[in-house]
């Protein structure tokens, strides 16, 4: 007697599934390019300096932690918001830092990964109509997370060679409609660090238009030729208004534990609390537990962080330009935006193409990173996250390109 079959083969996609079926609020989205590249680098056997996590070690410390909270039975749900030692961990590191005083009980959620923080932040505040100002060119998933929301994005420019903006055309972009405005320092993918005066100018227009300030500062602690990163929360009028995402991933070289936090006003967090409890509950109970110790590490830490960073940076910049292309220095977080004119290449996703198929290097096209696409074809992204031998393997690889 035959056994049924177990697995019949399926069709790759079943035809003729009604449009019903595919939700509108996914319409317009895009496949994630940086994560698209990770799998071409994988397909291809490239060396990935795509996607931004680090192939090097967690601090040994941190992963001692981690196996003990496991094996100390940190295992079930933490409070949907966070564990409370975590909480408090986070609250003091804010004090210590930067003498920002936050509540832990009312102003702290730790979520999974600041990815959830950001989304999570953004459908607690926005309504389909209202308008978020992004910089351009700005990390993929802002696009998305406002379209989640049903709001509407405006684009304001960061001009090469420093990425400065025109106070003019941010301006412009404020209008009643106005909900909240994006602001990722140091900056992926350009590196860059927005000045105090920078920062001043967009709480000022904040204020005017009666606007939140939705900042992402998980690079905060890779700074480099003595730039200084200052949380739009410390500024004067801000500290209401600002809802401010980090996490443990890039500080930590965790990426993988997806635990973040945001914190914002008391008001703000029990919104933002109500969207981030039914969308995961809560960030990985283990790994919150290993996070107290992270949160406690002394300064010297995040020197010795921001100075093997500046010297991975130095690497890679060395690297790019020997093989003939031309990258902009970054002044924070850890990815070069390149111009690979005179490699001739048209675009740049044939150029990124041509890299990983033919060189052996993965980076991002920088059309990824802009609403108007044409300005980033001529831009690539490539990060230095990685082990030196991992950038002296890329210097071999790249250095053909000049064959
Ligand atoms: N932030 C990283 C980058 O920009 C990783 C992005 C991701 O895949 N979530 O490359």
């Amino acid at each position: 007697m035959s056994s049924p079959q177990k697995n019949p083969p399926r069709a790759a996609s079943p035809a003729g599934r009604p449009e019903r079926f595919r939700s509108q609020r996914i319409e317009h989205f895009t496949e994630s390019v940086i994560r698209e590249m990770t799998r071409l680098a994988v397909k291809h056997g490239a060396v990935n300096l795509a996607q931004g996590f680090p192939d090097f070690a967690a601090p040994e410390v941190l992963l001692d932690a981690a196996k003990k909270a496991l094996s100390d039975g940190h295992n079930q749900y933490t409070i949907t918001w966070g564990a409370k030692p975590f909480r408090d961990a986070i609250a003091a590191k804010y004090e210590r830092t930067y003498g920002l005083s936050v509540d832990p009980e009312r102003e702290v959620t730790v979520c999974c990964g600041s990815t959830e923080g950001m989304i999570a932040s953004m459908l607690a505040v926005a309504n389909p109509g209202d308008e978020i100002v992004i910089f351009e060119p700005y990390y993929e998933n802002y696009g998305p997370d406002s379209l989640l929301c049903g709001a509407r994005r405006r684009y304001v420019t960061l001009h090469a060679p420093d990425w400065s903006f025109d106070p003019a055309e941010l301006r412009a972009a404020f209008n009643a409609r106005t909900k909240a405005i994006i602001v990722n320092t140091p900056n992926n993918p350009t590196g860059k660090v927005f000045s105090l005066a920078e920062l001043q100018c967009i709480a000022e227009l904040c204020q005017e238009f009666d606007t939140l300030a939705i900042t992402d500062e998980i690079y905060e602690h890779i700074l480099y030729d003595g730039a200084v990163h200052v949380p739009v929360m410390t500024l004067p009028g801000m500290r209401d208004r600002t809802i401010l995402v980090n996490s443990m991933s890039k500080t930590y070289s965790v990426t993988g534990w997806r635990v973040g936090w945001v914190v914002a006003a008391p008001d703000l967090t029990d919104s933002i609390r109500k969207v981030h409890d039914f969308l995961t509950v809560g960030a990985a109970a283990p790994l919150q537990h290993a996070g107290i110790l992270a949160l406690s590490f002394p300064d010297s830490y995040y020197q010795s962080l921001s100075a093997e960073y500046r010297t991975k940076r130095d690497h890679l910049l060395e690297v790019l330009t020997d093989a003939g292309l031309r990258p902009y220095t970054p002044a924070g977080a850890y990815y070069v935006m390149t111009r690979f004119d005179g490699m001739g290449q048209k675009s740049d996703t044939e150029f990124s193409r041509h890299l990983i198929e033919n060189i052996g290097v993965a980076a991002v096209p920088g059309s990824s990173f802009f609403e108007h696409r044409e300005k980033g074809a001529a831009l690539i992204r490539f990060c230095f996250c990685k082990k030196a031998e991992t950038l002296d393997r890329a210097r071999a690889l790249l250095n053909r390109l000049k064959c």
